[in-house]
């Protein structure tokens, strides 16, 4: 275990300080070791695993195929665990971090309970400063000490992830709400008895699509809180089929590499049609849509090669779905106000099990607070417009300050004082992604400007890690103190991922890749669409001596 008290001795610095034990920072922590650098990670939970370690709530899973959404660097992994389900569970893939850490011993060099606040560019040392605090739950493993203390470092890497700060709406009256609130970031690790209780659900993205049918299960009424309705696919998941299982074990070098020729990393096996939507008569296009929904997951979003960039193409995913809704859902107007009235996959899409059919029972009522929104919380519960809704439980799916909120919420200081907030006040300015210009040595993974959420994650963390761990050894071995993306790069850069984003039809919605679910965030495109590519541009610049960037 690292000391942690106050280290501001320069003799010593740490050559990788890493933030968030993910499954982004594991990777980085046990690339540096491969590497020979010595390295640390600081993570704000009491365990490994991240997203997966937050999000407890009922039904909480991948929606990318559990074979698909594991690590691929070391084959001996990957042929040893198993998964059970097509879609992997919030638990199993839990358990599937925590085999990670042992079988890399990895907790050793992890202090958790622990979170950086702050840190400070040294530009005499060329080294980071980095302010920590202990939240005073410490570690399951007896682990970080309490109170605040500093580390030094060379490099930082942020592996804090893009879906790691939750989004609380500011409702009024919140605090004199007599029942209990959860958000499904932030679920309580001994689980929440619905049994019996009168619960609230706020909000319809993934969180709420995949809850809301288990949390009916158990309670005795159930009110769900829908601003949009949002695209949903049926998962049909099941019992991993022990021959697709056993063929993919077989073939999982050249299954990995098919999935890194996707656009978003996954789904090789679920080609996409890249002819329009518009080159099909209606019949056979019904038919198209009709397999691929009954496919399961994400494959209705490769149905046709224009779905996002012709609004006649994308107008008839968006009929078809309103007709499966309107074949779910019993009740006529409890189906029009589930239909989505923005464009298909223009919001990130959603998978459930069984979510629309949730409507159909008696103790399941569906309120619009589009149209009249939510006014404020009251002792007993909700009121919407002159209405009360009385509740035990509030449940808030309402979302994260996504790609931006955790590195946001350290306080970054770089070159000449400059802080990171006012870099990026008008939206994250990123050079590929991965580097932040007047912030030397810190890099982010899957930052604003790269694939990141618009990919399998799994598989894009790994580029990132590798592609840092490289630079990270190459300058190392060539004397170099310093890397640090020139602002003109930078500006380029920005410049490319917004032209991608902006020659389809997916920046007209207010998904949250565009950051407008958080009042007061600049509205910008964040992610960049097209994973191979971008790795390519990665490779180029790294194959160049990272020539791109001043090095000294
Ligand atoms: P995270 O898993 O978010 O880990 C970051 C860690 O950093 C957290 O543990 C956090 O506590 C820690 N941290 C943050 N700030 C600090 C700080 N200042 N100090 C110390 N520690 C800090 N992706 C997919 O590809 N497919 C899916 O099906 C999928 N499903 C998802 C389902 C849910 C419910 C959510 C929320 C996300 C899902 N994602 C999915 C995205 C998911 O976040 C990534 O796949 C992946 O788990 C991210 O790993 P990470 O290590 O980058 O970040
Ligand atoms: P989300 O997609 O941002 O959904 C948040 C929901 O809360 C939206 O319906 C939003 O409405 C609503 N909301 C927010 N503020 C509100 C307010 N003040 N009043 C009323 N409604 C409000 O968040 P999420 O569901 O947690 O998902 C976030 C991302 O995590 C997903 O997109 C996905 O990438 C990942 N995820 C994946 C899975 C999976 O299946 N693998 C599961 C969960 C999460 P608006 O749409 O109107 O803003």
């Amino acid at each position: 275990m690292i000391d942690t008290s106050p280290n501001t001795s320069h003799d010593d610095p740490i050559d990788v300080l890493i933030v968030g034990a993910g499954f982004a920072g594991m990777y980085m922590l046990h690339r540096c070791r491969q590497h020979g650098l010595s390295a640390h990670v600081v993570e704000a939970a009491t365990d490994v695993g991240g997203t997966w370690y937050w999000n407890r709530y009922p039904g909480a899973r991948c929606d990318v195929e559990s074979l698909e959404y594991s690590y691929s660097f070391d084959a001996d992994l990957e042929q040893e665990w198993r998964w059970t389900e097509r879609y992997a569970s919030q638990p199993e893939i839990l358990s599937y971090a925590q085999h990670v850490a042992e079988r890399f011993d990895l907790k050793r060099d992890i202090t958790f309970g622990t979170r950086v606040t702050a840190a400070r560019f040294d530009e005499t040392t060329s080294t980071w400063q980095v302010a920590t605090h202990a939240d005073g739950t410490g570690s399951e493993d007896g682990g970080g000490p309490e109170g605040a203390a500093s580390l030094e470092a060379r490099f930082v890497v942020m592996a804090t992830g893009c879906l790691s700060s939750t989004n609380k709406p500011d409702f009024e009256g919140m605090d004199d709400f007599a029942g209990e609130i959860y958000h499904t970031g932030e679920w309580p690790h001994e689980g929440v008895d619905f049994s019996g209780k009168r619960v609230g659900v706020i909000g319809t993205g993934s969180s709420g699509i995949q809850a809301i049918p288990l949390i009916a299960a158990e309670c005795d009424e159930l009110t769900v809180f829908q601003r949009t309705p949002n695209y949903s696919l049926p998962a049909h998941n099941g019992p991993l089929d022990p021959a697709w299982e056993a063929w993919v074990k077989t073939n999982y070098p050249s299954f990995r590499q098919a999935n890194r020729e996707q656009q978003a990393a996954f789904g090789s096996h679920v080609p996409r049609n890249e002819r329009s939507a518009l080159e099909y008569s209606e019949e056979e296009r019904q038919q198209i849509y009709e397999e691929r929904w009954q496919a399961g997951g994400f494959a209705m979003t490769r149905s046709f090669g224009d779905l996002g960039s012709d609004e006649e193409a994308n107008q008839t995913a968006q009929s078809f779905v309103a007709d499966k809704i309107a074949e779910l859902v019993d009740d006529a107007d409890t189906a029009a106000l589930l239909t989505p009235d923005q464009l298909f996959a223009c919001k990130r899409m959603c998978v459930d099990t069984d979510y629309f059919a949730t409507y159909n029972q008696d103790h399941v009522h569906l309120v619009d607070v589009r149209s009249t929104p939510i006014e404020t919380f009251t002792p007993t519960g909700l009121r919407v417009g002159d209405t009360s809704y009385d509740f035990d439980i509030v449940v808030l799916a309402t979302g994260y300050d996504a790609m931006t909120g955790s590195l946001l919420r350290v306080d970054f200081e770089g070159r000449s004082g400059q802080r990171l907030t006012e870099a990026w006040s008008a939206g994250p300015v990123t050079y590929l992604g991965l580097t932040v210009p007047g912030f030397p040595n810190l890099f982010t993974v899957t930052g604003p400007g790269s694939p990141s959420v618009l990919t399998n994650m799994i598989m894009a963390i790994e580029q990132h890690v590798e592609w840092i761990s490289d630079c990270i050894v190459y300058l190392t071995a060539n004397g170099l103190a310093t890397i640090e993306a020139s602002a003109q790069e930078a500006t380029a850069w920005v410049g490319h991922v917004n032209r991608v984003a902006e020659a389809t039809l997916f920046t007209t919605c207010n998904s949250w890749y565009l950051g407008v679910n958080i009042p007061g965030k600049p509205r910008v495109y964040m992610p960049l669409m097209g994973f191979p590519d971008y790795v390519r541009r990665c490779d180029e610049v790294a194959a160049d001596g990272y020539r791109t960037f001043a090095l000294a």
